[in-house]
């Protein structure tokens, strides 16, 4: 998600603001000075997309930023080209490209492609046929970058509401009490890392890995339960032991995940 309203809106398309009033309220967050928060005339009153939080326009380090550079590190060692093109997947892995219209030309243009959705795309293999043929042109950047955007979608189906098709943005009204949850609380645990790595060939299918692995352990620990935006505590205070495990896995298994993207595409490349 954006915490800061950077982006203006567009004729005819979505304001793509935070609440940066409420999260700073809640989180006790700096305030930024943002510009750009203006509304559409008809267009959505509120909202971003959401998922684990990315960069832009954001105060602290972000979850996509995390979860990108633990999938970095564990790859690194085969497959060294992944540190080489850290800063391509780490911006890649910071889109966000779902279903609100984008103001740049190039990134509305894949969001179609790709069929952005609330909680993913669905064609994460059109990511990933661009990484390859960036790849064979030459241009290792956008190679990387594309393969970062798949990475994006990898790691956001780690966030229950994703996964669970529960339609969420980024608003008071509208939010995912989880994503607020681990907004700003990079809190991983690895040691409870309850799958293995299916070594597919395609990096694009652990776009359904990431989202099958979320709804078990969801259900797992909440059975019987269906899930709602509002489900967990919103901040770390309030939240139980079970909610801080919860999340403390779910990252860590999120990180796992991506590794295994990351390494799938690695070999393709780098074999
Ligand atoms: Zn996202």
């Amino acid at each position: 998600m954006c915490v800061c309203g950077t982006s203006r809106a567009r004729p005819g398309g979505v304001r793509q603001t935070l609440p940066i009033a409420s999260l700073v309220l809640l989180l006790g967050l700096p305030v930024l000075a943002c510009g750009g928060a203006d509304s559409a005339p008809g267009g959505e009153p509120d909202g971003t997309e959401q998922g684990w939080d990315s960069q832009k326009g954001n105060p602290t380090h972000a979850t996509h930023s995390y979860l990108t550079e633990e999938a970095i590190a564990r790859v690194r060692d085969a497959h060294p080209e992944v540190e080489a093109y850290r800063a391509d997947l780490v911006k890649g892995a910071n889109e966000e490209i779902h279903d609100l219209v984008l103001s740049d030309a190039l990134l509305e243009s894949l969001r179609l492609e790709f069929g952005g959705t609330n909680g993913s795309c669905q064609h994460p293999e059109r990511v990933w046929a661009h990484a390859q043929e960036r790849f064979a042109a030459g241009d290792r950047h956008s190679a990387y970058w594309y393969l970062g955007i798949l990475l994006h979608y990898v790691e956001d189906l780690g966030v229950p509401a994703h996964a669970l098709g529960v339609y969420h943005q980024s608003s008071v009204t509208n939010w995912d009490t989880f994503e607020l949850l681990a907004f700003s609380n990079w809190k991983p645990s690895y040691a409870e890392i309850d799958r293995s790595d299916p070594h597919l060939d395609d990096p694009s299918g652990y776009a359904q890995v990431s989202s099958d692995w979320t709804a078990s352990n969801f259900g797992e620990a909440w059975p019987s339960t269906t899930y709602k935006r509002t489900f967990f505590s919103k901040t770390w205070t309030f939240a139980s032991h079970k909610e801080r495990a919860f999340l403390s896995n779910r990252q860590g298994r999120s990180a796992i995940v991506t590794s295994w993207a990351l390494e799938s595409a690695a070999r393709h490349w780098n074999p």
